[in-house]
């Protein structure tokens, strides 16, 4: 049974090989449709090959942010499978041409994603260097979530509060209501289940496997 929820920072970023780093560059100029739409008249990319490229992109993330969202940290045998994030929207009046930046590429789960973020602007209006960007809520792959988030409950991430004077801890919990009544609750009741279901078999294991210092 996996641990139902995760708070990370990504330290990786996916990378295109050339094969599909040039199937990127004849998909440009990017305007937000690329990623799901129809393929432009002219344009030489096939639809096969950019589906292809678009599934890869969810394998590759998984390899580096498992199986839980990056916002409100639930993982998907809770949450349903997991989609593909863009956190600067992708729409064409955003930021269109950060659709294939690895840096702006994530996995999250419906209700964040959909239901809370949905094409919310988090970015400063740089629509050329994804870098220059000024991010307001935390960034996983730029920021350190425990320097802007607390987290109390008995080794468990439950209880979620921000870090006194970040702004940017303020408005993630904000928008991905994280300390709402609802998701801690939720939380709460996550951690009960995994604790009861616990193969006392795995925590054995586990034990001898970290006496043995097989993790650093
Ligand atoms: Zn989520």
């Amino acid at each position: 049974m996996n641990q139902p929820f995760l708070y990370q920072s990504l330290r990786i970023t996916i990378t295109f090989n050339l094969v599909e780093q040039a199937i990127i560059n004849r998909l440009k100029p990017l305007d937000g449709s690329e990623w799901d739409g129809n393929i432009k008249s002219g344009c030489s990319v096939t639809k096969a090959e950019r589906d292809k490229l678009v599934t890869d992109i969810k394998t590759k993330l998984e390899t580096i942010q498992g199986s839980y969202c990056i916002y409100c940290g639930i993982h998907s045998d809770y949450r349903g499978h997991l989609q593909r994030e863009h956190i600067l929207s992708k729409s064409s009046r955003n930021y269109p041409n950060f659709m294939f930046e690895p840096r702006n590429l994530v996995l999250a789960c419906r209700v964040c994603n959909m239901d809370l973020k949905r094409t919310k602007d988090f970015g400063s209006k740089e629509r050329i260097k994804y870098r220059k960007n000024t991010f307001s809520i935390i960034h996983p792959y730029i920021d350190d979530f425990n320097r802007h988030l607390k987290f109390f409950g008995s080794g468990h991430q439950v209880l979620i509060q921000k870090m006194p004077y970040s702004r940017k801890g303020k408005k993630t919990i904000e928008v991905f209501e994280l300390d709402s009544v609802a998701r801690t609750v939720e939380r709460s009741g996550l951690i009960d289940q995994y604790e009861k279901h616990i193969d006392p078999k795995f925590l054995g294991t586990l034990a001898l496997v970290l006496g043995k210092k097989y993790f650093k």
